[in-house]
C-alpha cells in the first residue's frame, strides 16, 4: 500500500510541501557544515532569510513560549500528528526555540568528525542520561534476563545514584563498575552477551579520570553495543568523541555550555547510525537515536526542556570556544600555583604534566580550530580541577570557609570561580565506601576556575591557605 492509499489528497499536499522545505533545510545544513566551529556556534540554522520572512527581522532567534501549535486544517493536523511533516505540535514534544539549540549542538558535536548527528535537548543533564540509557534496558527475550551495563565508577554524583539505586537496587539491572577507566583490560573483563552498552564520564567530575575513547569505541563495537560518554566537562570545544566513533554523547548544558548560570538543561547527541543489537521496530532507533528518543520515549515520559532555558543555553553557547580557551588557560595557571603550595598534598588537573592521566588526556583534549604555529591544535583541559589540603578534614573546611572571591557552591562550569567540598555536598549521598572507591576524600576541594583574571583567583586561594 502506498502513502496515496493511506492518506487523502489534502494530507499528501502537505507532505509534498514539506518535502520541498526538507530539501532546502538539508542544503542549508550542508552549507553550515562547511563553516568553522565559531560560525556554527554563533549562527546555528537561523538565517537572515528566516529572520526577515518569519520574525520581523529579529537578529536573535525568537523565544516561543506557546505550549502548542495551531494547524491550518484537519489535513495538516493529520499529517503533523503522524510525524509526516516537520511540526513542533506541543512543547513537551518539540519547540521552535529548543529546535535551534538542538541543531547547534548536533552540528558542533559532529564538527569535522565525518559523521552525521542528531540531538535531543532535555530538561536537565540527568534527564539526558536517563533518556540515553533507558531504551537499551529493555527485555529482548521471554523469561528472566540478566541485563547489565558496564560503567566507569567515577561519575557525577547524580549519575552514580541513578545507576546504583534506580537501576541496580530498584530495577535489578546489573551495573558493572570499572574502577580504572583508563585500563581497557578492565572493561574487556566485564562485558558479556547481556551487556547493553558501555558508559563513561570523561573527564570525570571531580576526579578528572579519563578513558581511551578510541579503544572503548572499538571494544563496544566489537560486541555490537553503543559507547555512551558524558563529556560535559570537555564540551565540544575541547573534545568531540564522535570523531572516534562514539555512539552517544551526553552533556549537562547546565555547566560550561551555559556558563552564565541561568538555566538547567541537558543534551543527548547521537551518531548516525549507532551500534546496537537491540531489536526495535522503528528504524530511527538505530539510524537516528536522538530523534527516536524525541519522537517516542521522551514524548511519553515528559522530560521536556523549557524554551527560555534553551534560549539561555543557545546564547551562551555562541562563544563557547573562546570561553573554554580562557578558562582552561586560567585553570592551568591556578593548578600550577596550587601544585607547588606546601599546604597541599595533591592537585588533580588533566593539564598538569605530573597528573597520571595527562598523556592520555593530551591525545584527546584540544581546542577546536586552534593552531600552535606548527599546524597542531593547542591542548586545553577545561576548568575543573581539585586539590587536597594537608592534615585532617577540618583543614580543608577552614581553607574553604576563608575563600572571599571564590563562591562556595555545588556549581561548576561557571564564568565565575566556584568551589565545593564534594564529600559533604555533591557526593554526600553515596556513602563513605563508594567515595573511597571513587577516590573522593574529605580533604578534597573541587575548584572550577572562571574567567576572572587568574592572578586574583590565585591571591584568594593564597590568603585562604594562609589561614592554616
Ligand atoms: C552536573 C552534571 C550532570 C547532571 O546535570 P544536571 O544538568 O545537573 O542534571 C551530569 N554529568 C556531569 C558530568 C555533570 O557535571
Amino acid at each position: 500500500m502506498t502513502d496515496n492509499d493511506l492518506y487523502g489528497p489534502g494530507v499528501m499536499k502537505y507532505i509534498k510541501k514539506a518535502e520541498k522545505f526538507l530539501v532546502q533545510k538539508e542544503k542549508h545544513i550542508a552549507r553550515m557544515k562547511k563553516l568553522k566551529f565559531d560560525t556554527i556556534a554563533v549562527h546555528g540554522l537561523y538565517t537572515v532569510e528566516e529572520a526577515l520572512a518569519q520574525n520581523q527581522g529579529a537578529v536573535i532567534e525568537p523565544l516561543y513560549l506557546s505550549t502548542s501549535q495551531a494547524y491550518r486544517d484537519s489535513d495538516e493536523m493529520e499529517a503533523a500528528l503522524a510525524y509526516l511533516i516537520p511540526t513542533w505540535c506541543y512543547t513537551r514534544i518539540a519547540n521552535p526555540t529548543t529546535y535551534y539549540l538542538e541543531w547547534v549542538l548536533a552540528l558542533l558535536e559532529g564538527y569535522q568528525t565525518g559523521h552525521d548527528t542528531s540531538c535531543l535537548v532535555t530538561a536537565s543533564g540527568m534527564s539526558a542520561i536517563m533518556s540515553a540509557i533507558d531504551p537499551f534496558l529493555v527485555k529482548q527475550k521471554e523469561g528472566a534476563e540478566k541485563i547489565n551495563f558496564v560503567s566507569s565508577v567515577q561519575l557525577y554524583g547524580g549519575a552514580f545514584q541513578l545507576f546504583s539505586v534506580r537501576k541496580m537496587q530498584e530495577r535489578g539491572i546489573q551495573v558493572r563498575w570499572v574502577e580504572h577507566q583508563e585500563d581497557i583490560e578492565e572493561w574487556k573483563a566485564k562485558i558479556d552477551e547481556n551487556t547493553r552498552f558501555l558508559y563513561s564520564e570523561a573527564p570525570s567530575n571531580p576526579q578528572q579520570s579519563f578513558c581511551d575513547v578510541k579503544a572503548l569505541v572499538e571494544l563496544a563495537h566489537s560486541w555490537e553495543i553503543p559507547f555512551i560518554i558524558d563529556s560535559t566537562c570537555a564540551t565540544p570545544a575541547l573534545m568531540r568523541p564522535i570523531a572516534y566513533g562514539a555512539d552517544i554523547v551526553i552533556h549537562s548544558l547546565t555547566k560550561s555550555i551555559t556558563s552564565g548560570g541561568l538555566a538547567i538543561g541537558g543534551a543527548l547527541i547521537s551518531r548516525k547510525p549507532i551500534a546496537t543489537k537491540i531489536r526495535n521496530e522503528n528504524p530511527l532507533f538505530k539510524q537516528s537515536f536522538a530523534e527516536y528518543v524525541k519522537f517516542l520515549p521522551y514524548r511519553d515520559t515528559g522530560p521536556a526542556a523549557s524554551p527560555p532555558n534553551a534560549l539561555f543555553a543557545l546564547n551562551d553557547l555562541r562563544t563557547l570556544r573562546s570561553k573554554m580557551d580562557v578558562v582552561s588557560a586560567n585553570s592551568e595557571k591556578v593548578a600550577e600555583f596550587l601544585n607547588q603550595h606546601p599546604k597541599i598534598y595533591q592537585v588533580d588537573y588533566l593539564g598538569l604534566d605530573s597528573f597520571p592521566l595527562h598523556t592520555l588526556a593530551k591525545k584527546y583534549m584540544k581546542l577546536v580550530d586552534s593552531d600552535d604555529g606548527k599546524g597542531n591544535e593547542i591542548n586545553r583541559y577545561g576548568h575543573l580541577l581539585s586539590f587536597r589540603v594537608n592534615g585532617p578534614p577540618q583543614n580543608a573546611r577552614k581553607v574553604f570557609d576563608n575563600l572571599n572571591l571564590i563562591f562556595r557552591a555545588t556549581d561548576l562550569g561557571r564564568i565565575k570561580s566556584v568551589a565545593t567540598i564534594p564529600a559533604i555536598s555533591t557526593h554526600q549521598q553515596q556513602g563513605e565506601e563508594a567515595r573511597e572507591k571513587a577516590d573522593i576524600p574529605p580533604q578534597l576541594i573541587r575548584l572550577c576556575v572562571g574567567a576572572e583574571n587568574p592572578d586574583d583567583i590565585i591571591a584568594d586561594l593564597d590568603q585562604a591557605l594562609g589561614s592554616l
